[in-house]
C-alpha cells in the first residue's frame, strides 16, 4: 500500500509528490496521459515561479520577460490605458516543459510515475483509499493507499468520486498561435468578453499567443474571432480548457485531498492558477500526515489562511470587468501609470502606497 496516491501530474501533483517522496513517503503518481499533453494554458506567471523549480530551470523554460500590460476597453484600435514596472513583473514561459521538469523531478525524488494510467473510480474506505486505475492496454486494475491526493484538474475525477462540490464556476478559455517571434514586455488585455477578457501576450521566439475566456454559453468562438481578426491574424494551433473559479466550502473528506484547479485553488481575476496551486501543494506537503486523518483539517485551513483573502480580492476585482464601459475607463485612467502591485496578490492592489498613489 502506499502512503499517497496522487491523481494528475499538473504543477500541484509533481511539487506535492516531490515534497512527500522527499519525506520518505511512499508515492505513487498517476498521470491519465503524457505529461504536460495537451497544452491548455498561457504559462504566464509572476517572477515567484522560480522559487518552485531547480536552479537552471529558466534555460528551459523562460520565453519572454513581461514588464506591464496594456488594458483596452475594446479592440486592439481602441485607446490604451498602460500598467507597467520597471523590472520584470512576470515571465511567460514553456507550460509543457514546466509540467515535465516538476514531473521529472518527482520521480527523481522517488515518486512511482506511471504515465497513460487514469483513474476511473475511488473507494474510500475506514483504514485506506482504493483506486481503479485504467492502464494503456486498456486493462484495469486497483492500487491502494493511506490518502489520496486529487491533482486532476477542473473537471476532477477524484472530486466527482468522493462527493466534493464542483467549483462555483468554470469558464471556457481558448488560445491559439503565430509564429512571427515578437520579444515585446507588454501584453495586451481587452475587456471585450462577458465577465472576462481576451489577451494577446509576446512569446518571444516561440511566437504570439492569442487567447480569450468567458462563461460557457457566451460565443467564445465568434468573439475569439473578432479578436483575431481585429488584430489581423489567422492562429494556429488552437487549444482550450476550463478554468474553475470560487473553491467549494470543503476540498478534503476522511482520506482524500483536493489540490490545484480540482480545488478551484485560482487568481478569480485572471484565471491563473500555477502558482497558487503549488503553494497550496506545498501546504499539503507540510500539514498531511497520510497515518493520521485529521490532519487534512490542518491542511484546509492552511491553505485557506493563505490564499482565501487574495481569492476573496480576486473576486472583487474581476466584478470590474462587468461594470458599464464609461466607469471602466474613469477607473483605469485613475490606475494607469507605473504600478507597484504583485500579479498573485491582489491584496497589494489595496496597500497603503497603491492606495495614497490613487488618491494624491
Ligand atoms: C486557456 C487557459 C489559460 C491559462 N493560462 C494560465 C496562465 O497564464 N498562468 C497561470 O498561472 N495559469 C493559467 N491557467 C490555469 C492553469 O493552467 C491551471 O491553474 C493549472 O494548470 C492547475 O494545475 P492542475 O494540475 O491543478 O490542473 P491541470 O493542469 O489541468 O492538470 C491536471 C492533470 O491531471 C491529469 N488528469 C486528469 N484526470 C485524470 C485522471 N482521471 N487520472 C489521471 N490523471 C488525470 C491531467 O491529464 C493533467 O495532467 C490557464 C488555464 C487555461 C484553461
Amino acid at each position: 500500500m502506499y502512503d499517497f496516491i496522487v491523481v494528475g501530474a499538473g504543477p500541484p501533483g509533481s511539487r506535492f509528490a516531490y515534497h512527500a517522496a522527499t519525506k520518505g513517503y511512499d508515492v505513487a503518481l498517476l498521470e491519465k496521459g503524457e505529461v504536460g499533453q495537451p497544452l491548455a494554458c498561457s504559462g504566464h506567471v509572476s517572477t515567484d515561479l522560480w522559487e518552485y523549480l531547480p536552479a537552471g530551470a529558466g534555460d528551459e523554460l523562460l520565453q519572454n520577460r513581461i514588464s506591464g500590460a496594456r488594458f483596452h476597453v475594446g479592440g486592439p484600435d481602441s485607446k490604451a490605458y498602460p500598467f507597467y514596472k520597471s523590472e520584470s513583473i512576470s515571465h511567460v514561459i514553456d507550460r509543457v516543459e514546466l509540467d515535465k521538469t516538476l514531473a521529472r523531478r518527482a520521480a527523481d525524488a522517488g515518486t512511482d510515475l506511471r504515465e497513460q494510467h487514469t483513474v476511473v473510480d475511488l473507494d474510500e474506505q475506514r483504514d485506506r483509499v482504493v483506486v481503479t486505475v485504467a492502464r494503456p492496454d486498456g486493462t484495469h486494475t486497483t492500487m491502494e493507499a493511506q490518502m489520496v491526493a486529487g491533482c486532476d484538474g477542473p473537471t476532477s475525477r477524484v472530486r466527482d468520486r468522493v462527493g466534493i462540490d464542483a467549483p462555483e464556476e468554470l469558464l471556457h478559455g481558448v488560445l491559439a498561435f503565430t509564429d512571427a517571434p515578437d520579444a515585446g514586455d507588454r501584453v495586451d488585455v481587452h475587456l471585450t468578453a462577458p465577465t472576462f477578457f481576451s489577451w494577446r501576450i509576446p512569446r518571444g521566439a516561440a511566437g504570439v499567443e492569442y487567447g480569450l475566456a468567458a462563461p460557457p454559453g457566451a460565443a467564445v468562438k465568434s468573439l475569439f474571432d473578432e479578436l483575431t481578426e481585429a488584430y489581423g491574424v489567422e492562429p494556429s494551433r488552437r487549444c482550450s480548457g476550463a478554468i474553475p473559479i470560487g473553491p467549494p466550502d470543503s476540498v478534503t473528506t476522511d482520506r482524500v485531498f483536493l489540490i490545484g484547479d480540482a480545488a478551484a485553488q485560482t487568481k478569480p481575476f485572471t484565471g491563473g492558477g500555477i502558482l497558487y496551486s503549488m503553494t497550496a501543494a506545498d501546504i499539503a506537503a507540510s500539514t498531511i500526515d497520510p497515518s493520521v486523518p485529521s490532519t487534512l483539517d490542518a491542511y484546509e485551513h492552511a491553505w485557506r489562511d493563505t490564499l482565501a483573502t487574495e481569492i476573496r480580492l480576486g473576486s472583487l476585482l474581476r466584478r470590474c470587468y462587468s461594470l458599464p464601459e464609461p466607469i471602466q475607463r474613469l477607473g483605469l485612467r485613475a490606475l494607469d501609470g507605473e504600478i507597484g502591485v504583485h500579479m498573485d496578490r491582489p491584496t497589494t492592489l489595496f496597500s497603503r502606497a497603491q492606495l495614497r498613489r490613487l488618491f494624491s
